[in-house]
């Protein structure tokens, strides 16, 4: 892995080394076809052999039930704002948003041109360093949904646990930043939805996973792109889909099943974020994690610095050691590490190793 960094980028993210090696190793000449997977018809049994591999591999690390449809799509996360009430609900129809943070504050948005969007609580009065409280959720009966952002990226807040939806409102929920880094019951939720780009691959293709009931009630509207029916009948190959990018995150998915399947995965990641989020608690507060305990997420750690103006010399410092892209979203400063599934344990310890070091150079 010479001359490799350990990349704690928000996503586009690290991938993992060998599946990257066997992506060069294919690229000229995939298994002999003499041509490259980005050269490939989508309508070639070929790339059908890959993108029907992808989604067994898929339903077999989350143990998707038979009547979910696995959808690979375009146009990002942010294209599934507008898709999910436009598939999900009428124009007079509530949809209930609970926002922990940036993205789920986006959903809400946009939610709103296209349905009757109810923010039933937000954890922005406490800058989103919490989930607010169920007892307090302003929740509509007859919500056609509740929509929650798993993982909040920018803010490290993670839900723990699902909340419980009543009568026929379904839960839905945005798990770009921690699809496929733990087990997840996906009986418990109308749709999940995730853009690659974090732990599964690289940008350019978003997966839903929705019941099949919730399918064909899409608004008159709905641009067909959007249309989940459409896709669905088509199976992800209505138009031409992101052929590559469906590619790798196959790979990806091969790969995690190979290191055992999610549960693995799970203990991997607990470990490393543990690891992390001591070093920021045995600092004395010389690093300080805003996110309340129960929440922090094991995806992305946010933390801040009691000085400051010591920020971007810690950055240049982690970075000429080769650990890079750990500055915090513009929105919210400080230093953020994504801890994705493919960031190795040893990329962890030798960043704690830099802050112990850093804490003791300038205490
Ligand atoms: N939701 C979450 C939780 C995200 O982290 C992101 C991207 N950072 C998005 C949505 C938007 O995804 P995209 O850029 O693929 O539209």
């Amino acid at each position: 892995e010479e001359g490799r960094v350990y990349n704690f980028a928000a996503g586009p993210a690290c991938l993992p080394y060998n599946v990257l090696k066997e992506a060069q190793a294919d690229l000229i000449n995939w298994k002999g076809t003499g041509a490259s997977v980005l050269e490939m018809s989508h309508r070639s049994k070929q790339f059908l052999s890959i993108i029907q591999k992808a989604e067994a591999d898929l339903r077999e690390l989350l143990a998707i039930p038979d009547n979910y449809k696995v959808l690979f799509l375009q146009g990002g996360a942010t294209s599934q704002f507008s898709a999910i009430p436009l598939n999900l609900a009428g124009p007079e129809d509530a949809v209930d948003y609970v926002v922990t943070g940036s993205w789920g504050s986006k959903a809400v948005q946009e939610a709103g041109k296209y349905a009757k969007a109810n923010l039933a609580a937000t954890g922005k009065p406490g800058k989103f360093t919490d989930i607010p409280p169920q007892s307090e959720w302003k929740l509509t009966q007859g919500a056609k949904y509740l929509h929650i952002c798993a993982n909040e990226t920018i803010q490290g807040v993670e839900f723990k646990e699902y909340p419980e939806v009543e009568g026929e409102t379904v839960l839905v929920a945005d798990m770009s930043s921690n699809f496929c880094s733990k087990p997840v019951d996906v009986s418990k939720f109308g749709l999940i939805y995730a853009g690659a780009q974090k732990n599964v691959g690289p940008s350019g293709v978003t997966i839903v996973i929705v019941r099949e009931d919730l399918l064909g009630k899409a608004q008159p509207s709905t641009p067909v792109m959007l249309d989940y029916k459409i896709h669905s009948n088509n199976e992800s190959l209505y138009n031409t889909p992101p052929c590559f990018s469906i590619y790798m995150t196959g790979l990806v998915f091969a790969d995690l099943l190979k290191q055992g399947g999610l549960a693995a995965v799970a203990k991997k990641n607990e470990e490393k974020a543990q690891l992390l989020y001591d070093a920021i608690e045995g600092s004395d507060g010389f690093f300080k994690c805003p996110v309340a305990k129960p929440v922090r997420s094991l995806m992305n750690v946010p933390f801040t610095m009691r000085d400051p103006e010591l920020e971007a010399e810690f950055l240049k410092e982690a970075t000429a050691q080769g650990l890079i892209q750990l500055k915090g979203h513009r929105s919210v400063g400080g230093v953020r590490a994504s801890i994705y599934n493919a960031l190795p344990l040893a990329g962890i310890q030798k960043l704690v190793h830099l802050m112990k070091d850093f804490q003791a150079k300038h205490s």
